[in-house]
């Protein structure tokens, strides 16, 4: 940030220590509660004012300011646009599932993966959160909704894996004991196919779920859609998926967007499942199917009746399939769109 103050929510207990050096132990212990309950300085109030002073002087809460919220009536999902310190929009959604409350959140300002039907890479990428902007989002969205959050998915704007250390992290932070506490295995990864990080992430000891965004079962088609799958190919992708497996016993999930006539025909359904099949032999896996959220000036759309029809033809070859329930629909704007609208983008 500006005046090089410390950006002091980013930092693990030791670290806040040394920051801390004059005070006890105990206030160390103190001010990380505060920091992981969203709190802000002048909400501290069992520590001494000039502490307080001083820290407000030598560092910073990286803390999302909430700009818009929606509440749906359906279904009480919470879909927040986040202003950043310096003006940048991203967006959050919390989903009330019966497994528990989940948030989708934003890992960069922007993105350069250039997918053909996303919201969030239409106009470039800006810049990459830092890990306490992504552990602010989970902590304001907690605060403000007085929901304990047991579940994250790294789906929002942005590439989790380009923007590699400030993800690994968060994800350290988030699993704190002592801070919000998220189960490793609770927290999905989502990834377009940034196949060297993959093999990076399969050797940090993180059992995260590792979501690979597929849409298509051919390189020339995917290709088309998906700009990355012309530097690492399926076959390549599909491979460290392997790896990933064998290092962390993790099943994997591939998200697969249903779009009306460009991958939603029974042969694709089919191709799609030789290929897992023939790919990932004893792996267990797991396809999502997610009718495409229309994005203006992409011209794609689901039909429903061909989603379901997918699915059975996925069934039919015990490729286990699921269609993306889709939460929030009153107010209902794909990811990105709503940082667009906000930025005049
Ligand atoms: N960059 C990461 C995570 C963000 S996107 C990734 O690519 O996986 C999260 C998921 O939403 C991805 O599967 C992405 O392909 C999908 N997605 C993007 N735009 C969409 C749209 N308009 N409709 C449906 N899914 C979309």
């Amino acid at each position: 940030m500006t005046d090089n103050k410390i950006d002091i929510l980013s930092l693990f207990p030791e670290e806040l220590g040394k920051v801390l050096e004059n005070e006890p132990k105990y206030r160390v212990k103190q001010l990380f509660d505060w920091l992981h309950k969203g709190a802000t300085f002048d909400e501290m109030t069992n520590l001494p004012k000039k502490m307080r002073e001083e820290l407000q002087e030598k560092t910073y809460v990286a803390l999302p300011q909430i700009l818009k919220k929606y509440v749906s009536k359906v279904d009480g999902t919470v879909k927040y646009l986040f202003r950043l310190f310096d003006g940048q929009c991203i967006e959050s959604v919390v989903m009330k599932y019966k497994h528990g409350n989940t948030i989708c959140i934003s890992s960069q300002a922007g993105c350069k993966m250039g997918c053909k039907f996303c919201a969030s890479t239409q106009n470039g990428w800006v810049r990459n959160l830092t890990s306490s902007e992504m552990l602010g989002q989970v902590l304001v969205a907690q605060k403000d909704t007085g929901l304990r959050i047991s579940n994250i998915v790294l789906m929002g704007i942005g590439e989790p894996l380009d923007n590699y250390d400030n993800v690994m992290r968060f994800l350290r932070l988030v699993n704190l004991d002592d801070g919000v506490n998220i189960g490793l295995r609770h927290i999905s990864l989502s990834t377009c196919g940034v196949v060297d990080k993959i093999y990076a992430l399969a050797e940090e000891s993180l059992p995260v779920t590792l979501s690979i965004s597929l849409h298509h079962s051919n390189d020339k088609d995917r290709s088309a859609l998906m700009p990355i799958n012309k530097k690492w190919n399926i076959d390549e992708l599909l491979t460290a998926c392997k790896v990933f497996f064998e290092k962390t016993g993790r099943r994997i999930s591939f998200e697969y967007a249903v779009i009306a006539g460009v991958n939603d025909n029974d042969e694709q359904a089919n191709a799609l499942a030789d290929l897992l099949l023939k790919k990932l032999p004893g792996i267990p896996f797991h396809v999502n199917l997610i009718p495409v959220n229309p994005v203006e000036g992409t011209g794609f759309t689901s039909g429903i009746k061909n989603v379901m029809q997918f699915q059975a033809a996925l069934e039919k070859r015990r490729v286990n399939a699921t269609i993306r329930r889709k939460l929030g629909s009153d107010i209902d704007a794909s990811c990105g769109q709503l940082r667009r609208q906000e930025m005049n983008l």
